[in-house]
């Protein structure tokens, strides 16, 4: 091997562009600023032509390499998505172990670092003594959530949304049980136990690295860095979120965007997966239409069964504007535009006419939207997204939330006053404030001096030694 050879790192995404995305900006980061080179591992079930060529797009001193094909036969295909990434992750242990071994044969292997989902192959990585940390794609309360949840299984037994107080996480703000992680809202399922199993593998990194940064999550930052000798070090380092260069805009909503006024359209769009009802579908449209506002929205053909449908339905040739309210597109053309399915959403958020979004504030749609000073209105789905909603909301003040029913639904009335009060009202003028701020306070943890990028440094520094001395 050659001391002249650049340090390598190799990463693991777990399936979805969501987690590749985050992990390929760390990655760029490292090689441009740091001076380091990379491989992503992949895993074959679930890539796509948007992820290869995503992947091939990325710096030269990035690579590829895709783990061989999972058979997952015996899985039922209603199977839960944590079901099959678990058993995805667990039967490539052994691919993973070849790819590692290989690429520390051919490069200057310093670090091993798989996404929130891939701690089962930390200790293929300890075999092998190459240093191993994780990156969480999501944010610091969601991290003290995985740390935490384990201690508040073993202390209770009833399902957690009865739990009689809120859970008390370090730093954060009392979190209901019924806002909790959607994977573990049956405690007695397959998903839930996988996710504890994942959540204890954390204590075996020797850092965690987190996709947020401490201006976001002031209170929850300080917390993971002060209890320290309660699981490893962790390092913030975000935010990364996409540039959105590479974004195309197959049904012209920029065409559409420079038509409007300045900050007046509420762009509206629920992530990779996110789904509505039939019934809240035609809550949103008439709430939208009572508004008055201008609105930019992603439609999804509803599903009454699962929030987070459209990860598996994408190619589906039903029409989803076809769920919409009769003559709901002819009374609103004069200021609403609707899409099927996809739009280029960092592209829309960076628009001068987008003045507020309506998302199911997933961790990435999030970050983009604090990069593109852009306020919000919560409306979460799955995941992680109910903690998220209320970390917008009632912690850095950067969204409303509209009042859902006791059976969740949103109601038009509600839509209406929340739309018009974020674009429009007092509130919208205190939340576009605060984001705005934060929008600067992002920029300024990356820079130079900033707290993400010193400690990213940190991180770097040790796995540039820890090479120097397996050379
Ligand atoms: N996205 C997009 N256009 C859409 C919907 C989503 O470009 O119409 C992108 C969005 O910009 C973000 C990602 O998909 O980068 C969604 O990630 P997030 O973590 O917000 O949600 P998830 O899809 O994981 O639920």
């Amino acid at each position: 091997k050659l001391t002249t050879q650049l340090p390598h790192i190799a990463f693991l995404s777990s399936p979805g562009m969501g987690h590749l995305i985050p992990l390929a900006e760390l990655a760029k980061r490292l090689v441009c600023h740091h001076c380091f080179s990379a491989t992503f591992l992949t895993f074959t079930n679930f890539s796509s032509p948007t992820q290869s060529s995503f992947l091939s797009s990325l710096h030269p001193s990035i690579s590829s390499i895709s783990l061989p094909f999972i058979p997952l036969d015996d899985i039922p295909t209603s199977a839960r998505i944590e079901i099959i990434l678990a058993a995805i992750v667990s039967r490539s242990v052994p691919h993973v172990r070849d790819a590692l071994a290989s690429l520390k044969q051919t490069t200057r292997l310093v670090a091993f670092v798989p996404d929130l989902f891939g701690t089962d192959l930390l200790p293929v990585a300890k075999e092998l003594s190459i240093p191993h940390f994780m990156f969480f794609t999501s944010n610091c309360m969601a991290l003290l959530f995985f740390l935490h949840l384990p201690s508040l299984h073993m202390a209770t037994t009833c399902e957690y949304r009865d739990l009689p107080e809120p859970f008390l996480l370090p730093g954060c703000l009392p979190l209901p049980g019924k806002d909790f992680l959607d994977t573990v809202m049956d405690r007695k399922s397959d998903a839930c136990t996988w996710i504890l199993h994942v959540m204890k593998g954390y204590n075996s990194a020797q850092g965690i690295l987190v996709n947020s940064f401490e201006k976001m999550e002031p209170g929850a930052s300080k917390a993971l860095k002060n209890e320290k000798e309660k699981h490893p070090p962790v390092y913030l380092v975000g935010p990364f979120s996409r540039s959105g260069l590479d974004e195309v805009d197959e049904f012209h909503c920029l065409d559409w965007l420079d038509q409007q006024p300045k900050s007046s359209v509420l762009f509206i769009s629920f992530g990779s997966g996110g789904t509505l009802s039939m019934k809240q579908t035609t809550e949103l449209a008439f709430g939208l239409e009572a508004s008055g506002q201008r609105f930019l929205w992603v439609v999804r053909c509803p599903s009454d069964k699962d929030k987070s449908a459209a990860f598996f339905n994408m190619q589906i040739s039903d029409n989803p504007l076809n769920y919409l309210p009769d003559g709901f597109i002819k009374r609103n053309s004069d200021r609403g535009m609707v899409v099927p399915s996809w739009a280029p959403q960092v592209k829309v958020l960076a628009h001068m006419a987008t003045g507020g979004f309506l998302s199911h504030c997933g961790w990435n749609s999030t970050l983009e939207s604090v990069s593109q000073g852009v306020p919000m209105i919560t409306w979460p789905l799955y995941a992680e997204q109910r903690m998220n909603a209320l970390m917008l909301v009632d912690g850095v003040g950067i969204a409303l939330r509209p009042v859902a029913r006791e059976d969740g639904l949103v109601e038009r009335g509600e839509v209406a006053t929340v739309v018009k009060e974020l674009i429009d009202g007092e509130r919208g003028k205190s939340v576009l404030r605060k984001v705005k701020e934060l929008q600067e306070a992002a920029v300024s943890a990356l820079s130079p001096e900033g707290s993400s990028h010193l400690d990213l440094t940190k991180a770097a520094d040790q796995w540039m030694n820890s090479g120097k001395e397996s050379i």
